[in-house]
């Protein structure tokens, strides 16, 4: 970098070069005395007192030299402005002018006046010798060069000239590029010196933001030799690893580092080995990344990059929270929040792995377990109750199942088990049948004991067929044929299952085509007074013949609707008919129709029932609505709602087949219920079991207490009417001793006969 003019100079490197110039006062005093001493010497060989004057000279320059010296030392330098630094180098540059004026005027004035061969070659000689230390210890202002330069050179050139000495002329020519020579050199040390200043303070700027940018990085740095010795390590780094004063670590050992950070904070004992092989993994450049984890509290996620002199730069974060947010969402997605047990899909990646690893796993096994009645459980006892006794069954299966299945659990009170098969143990089956005993019995949930029973289906296949999801068809479709015979059954996959399996498809294709086209009919099984003097309500039940099968029975049917969920509209064409058929009758007979579980999750039914009813005319008093028990436990305060609602439009509403689910009198008086339909099959044997007798006059009794109607259904032989009349323990009766159900057209021919006593029990079957 050129220095063309001080103006371009910043201020700091200016002031840099005018302190030089008061620097080594000592020089000055040397030089002082050197100058006085030779040109005493002058003046005692040649007398002339001029040179005496010459030396006060001297003394009086340098005290005034000495005094700003010392003036320039107690000066705050840092508070300086430009112009008072310039000042400075003017007071400066005064004083060396001064001594080489005097200087140069001594030497001038030997060589034209004295002409003394010894005065002129002591005062020029010390004259040079000054010239010479003015590059050295001027070079910082160019104007005390040029001035002492020019204060030297001048009188002696000007003395030689006076001379009209032809070779005293020729040396007073050589002084001008002596002069400029000087005066070139003195630039010259002060531009290199310049650059110099620049450039270390651009190196100090450099070095300034690289460690600010060091020491505020949010990652760790740690920088390494081909040794792995540390050269560079920043603040963060020092943080995370636990590690003290980062300028002691520099050249140290990274291993050493660590151990020392490691074994004093947050690891007790050796650094973990797989840190270890981690970090020379990365060290090596055989991976790029890794995850370490250092304590529960500490997981750094490293990156490396070689560097190409050698060594490698290690960059890191604190990734604690983000790995322990990423696991939990893993575990979350995983496993079941209630009962920890694996969810479907990481179920299903666990049974994948399992048979991956293990080739030839032989036979394997899939069961799918499933609480009996649990619904009753979360409605009876509150979801809570039913949310621990899951979690009791979970903990029970996990204990049972040890070593033996791995346990998932899918949806509500359903738990899987997948069984791999291994030699010389207990054949699959025993082993599933085991755990499906030893995983009934009572469960003890918040001080209540509680009796769990489970359905179940399984399947044993060959490993190397694995398909997951034919496993799981199969095992359902026995899990739904062991739920269709019994409570507690266990029930193993057979072909014919799947065969009915798709012929119960076939059914729901062709129930939806049928239920289209309203070809669901409806027959009516009429309810007498016990005496049959009267016919007062007929059930309406709903017929369906399908084009090959011919006809299929409502359980049937009805149940698959369900389960396709389109019993509400089967519901709705079925009150529709018959209160359509209710108003053809005569007007002392009414109409009741059976409502499905589902009809009563919500309030659709109100909508439908009222605008069936205006539709049709129908009086809400003719219409009864009957439904069973077990849609009444379900969602008990919705149900409740729906049936205040009904009831207050002044429709009757029965409880069908009573006493077949949770026989719950306990609740019956709080329900908005008339008419109690006493199931038949506390009927079929009170001829030959009094007890059965006893039961059912028990039912009868406690309902009248409630003061509800009780209608007795399946009441088949005139032996069971007579005792049923005789015991007063119906206020109808439907049944084949009567009628069997009969089309709408026939109704009132048969309430006309029930009237004019010309019906008898038994007599009248469509
Ligand atoms: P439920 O409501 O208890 O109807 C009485 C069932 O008992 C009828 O069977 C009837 O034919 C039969 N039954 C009547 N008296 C006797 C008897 O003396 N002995 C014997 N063994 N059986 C008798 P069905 O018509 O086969 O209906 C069966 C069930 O299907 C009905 O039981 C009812 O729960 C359901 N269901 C029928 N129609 C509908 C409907 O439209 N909607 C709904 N949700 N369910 C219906
Ligand atoms: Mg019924
Ligand atoms: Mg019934």
């Amino acid at each position: 970098m050129k220095v063309r003019s001080r103006k371009v100079v910043p201020t700091d490197v200016y002031l840099s070069f005018v302190s030089s110039l008061f620097e080594n006062r000592n020089t000055l005093f040397t030089g002082m005395v050197v100058h006085i001493l030779t040109f005493l010497a002058i003046y005692s060989k040649s007398g002339d007192a001029f040179y005496l004057a010459l030396c006060a000279g001297f003394v009086i320059v340098f005290a005034n030299r000495i005094y700003w010296f010392s003036r320039f030392e107690q000066t705050d330098k840092l508070q300086l402005t430009r112009s008072e630094i310039r000042l400075w180098e003017r007071r400066y540059v005064l004083g060396a002018a001064s001594t080489a004026a005097i200087l140069g005027t001594g030497s001038g004035y030997a060589i034209f006046v004295l002409q003394d061969s010894f005065a002129e070659l002591a005062a020029i000689a010390v004259t040079m010798a000054s010239m010479v230390s003015v590059v050295g210890r001027n070079y910082g202002s160019r104007l005390a060069v040029d001035l002492q330069t020019l204060a030297c050179c001048l009188p002696m050139v000007i003395g030689s000239l006076l001379a009209q000495d032809f070779y005293k002329a020729l040396l007073s020519l050589m002084l001008i590029p002596f002069g400029l020579t000087t005066r070139a050199m003195a630039n010259g040390v002060r531009e290199f010196l310049y650059a110099n200043v620049i450039a270390s303070q651009e190196m100090e700027k450099i070095a300034g933001r690289f460690d600010t940018a060091l020491t505020n990085m949010t990652h760790g740095l740690v920088m390494l030799d081909p040794h792995n010795r540390i050269e560079v390590i920043n603040r963060k780094a020092c943080e995370l690893l636990h590690l003290g004063d980062r300028k002691r670590l520099t050249n140290c050992d990274l291993d050493v580092v660590l151990r020392y950070g490691v074994r004093h904070t947050f690891v007790d004992g050796s650094m973990p080995s797989l840190i270890q092989k981690q970090l020379a993994q990365l060290i090596d450049g055989s991976t790029s990344r890794a995850v370490m984890q250092f304590s529960e509290d500490l997981i750094l996620e490293f990156s490396a990059s070689r560097r190409p002199e050698g060594g490698v730069v290690l960059i890191f974060e604190d990734v604690t929270a983000r790995i322990r947010a990423d696991r939990k969402i893993l575990h979350m997605v995983r496993y079941d929040s209630l009962t920890g047990l694996p969810q479907r899909a990481y179920f299903c990646d666990l049974v994948k792995d399992k048979v991956a690893q293990q080739e030839d796993l032989g036979q394997v096994g899939f069961m799918v377990l499933d609480v009996d009645e649990f619904k009753h459980v979360n409605d009876m006892k509150g979801h809570i109750t039913g949310d621990r006794l899951l979690v009791a069954i979970a903990n029970r299966l996990l204990e049972l199942a040890a070593g033996e299945a791995i346990v998932g659990h899918f949806v509500g009170d359903q738990f899987v088990l997948f069984f791999p098969g291994r030699e010389g143990e207990l054949d699959l089956d025993t082993r599933m049948r085991s755990i499906h005993e030893r995983i009934a019995g009572s469960y003890e949930v918040e001080g209540l004991h509680i009796a769990v029973t489970f359905s179940a289906g399984c399947v044993i296949l060959d490993s190397a067929e694995f398909r997951m999801e034919e496993w799981q068809i199969k095992a359902d479709l026995a899990l739904y044929e062991a739920k269709s015979r019994s409570r507690g059954r266990l029930v193993f996959f057979a072909e014919e299952m799947d065969a009915r399996y798709v012929e119960r498809q076939r059914l729901k294709t062709d129930l939806r085509v049928a239920v289209d086209a309203g070809d669901i009919s409806v027959a009516y099984q009429p309810m007498f007074k016990p005496d049959g003097s009267a016919l007062e309500c007929c059930e309406a039940l709903a017929r369906w013949t399908h084009p090959e099968k011919g006809a299929i029975p409502p359980n049937v049917f009805i149940q698959v609707a369900e389960e396709m969920g389109i019993v509400s509209e089967i519901t709705r064409q079925v009150i529709m008919k018959a209160c359509r058929d209710c108003m053809a009758w005569p007007e002392h007979i009414s109409v009741s129709v059976n409502l499905s579980m589902q009809d009563l999750r919500n309030e659709l039914i109100i909508d439908t029932v009222t605008s069936v009813l205006a539709e049709t005319g129908l009086a809400p008093g003719r219409l009864h609505l009957e439904v069973t028990e077990s849609s009444l436990i379900e969602e008990l305060s919705t149900v409740r709602l729906i049936l205040e609602q009904l009831r207050g439009y002044g429709i009757t509403i029965a409880i069908d087949d009573f006493g077949t689910g949770f026989s719950s009198l306990s609740y019956l008086d709080t329900l908005p219920v008339d008419v109690v339909k006493i199931d038949r099959s506390f009927v079929r044997n009170i001829c030959e079991d009094v007890r059965r007798l006893n039961l059912l006059r028990g039912i009868v009794t406690l309902s009248r207490g409630l003061n509800l109607q009780i209608v007795v259904e399946g009441v088949e032989t005139r032996e069971q009417l007579a005792l049923l009349i005789k015991y007063n323990c119906a206020d109808l009766i439907q049944g084949y001793v009567y009628s069997t159900p009969i089309p709408s057209s026939e109704i009132e021919e048969l309430s006309r006969l029930a009237e004019s006593k010309q019906f008898e029990a038994r007599t009248y079957v469509a």
